[in-house]
C-alpha cells in the first residue's frame, strides 16, 4: 500500500527529529503531499498512526495539506493550476509543460515539547 510506505518514511524522520530535537513528546505534525502523489488522507492518517504507536509521536496530530498542482508551460510560459488531469496549457494549448508544484512529499514542521 502507498499510503503505508510514505507513513513509514515519514515517520521515520519525525522519530528522527523528536529525538535530536530532545522533545519528550510531539504534538503536531504538518505535512504537505502534491496531489499527484495521490494519496487517501484517511489512510495515510491510519498509517502513520499505526507506524508512531508507542512512540513519542504516538498521541501526535497529523495535519495534511494537499498542494495543487501547478505547472509552467514552456511555451508561451503561463502558470497555469492543473484541474482534471487536463495537461495542457489554458493559455496556449501548448502540452509542453514543466511541473512548479505536485509531486513533493514533505514535513513542513514537526511541533512538540
Ligand atoms: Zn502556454
Amino acid at each position: 500500500m502507498h499510503e503505508l510506505s510514505i507513513a513509514e518514511d515519514l515517520s521515520a524522520i519525525v522519530l528522527e527529529t523528536a529525538l535530536r530535537e530532545t522533545l519528550a513528546k510531539v504534538t503536531r505534525v504538518n505535512v504537505s503531499i502534491g496531489q499527484l502523489v495521490q494519496i487517501v488522507p484517511g489512510l495515510f492518517e491510519s498509517a502513520f498512526i499505526e507506524c508512531v504507536r508507542d512512540t513519542v509521536a504516538g498521541q501526535a496530530e497529523l495535519c495534511i495539506e494537499i498542494v495543487p498542482v501547478r505547472m509552467k508551460c514552456r511555451k508561451c510560459g503561463a502558470d497555469i493550476g492543473i484541474e482534471d488531469n487536463n495537461f495542457s496549457c489554458s493559455a496556449c494549448g501548448s502540452d509542453d509543460l514543466e511541473m512548479i508544484n505536485g509531486r513533493e512529499l514533505y514535513i513542513k514542521s514537526i511541533e512538540g515539547e
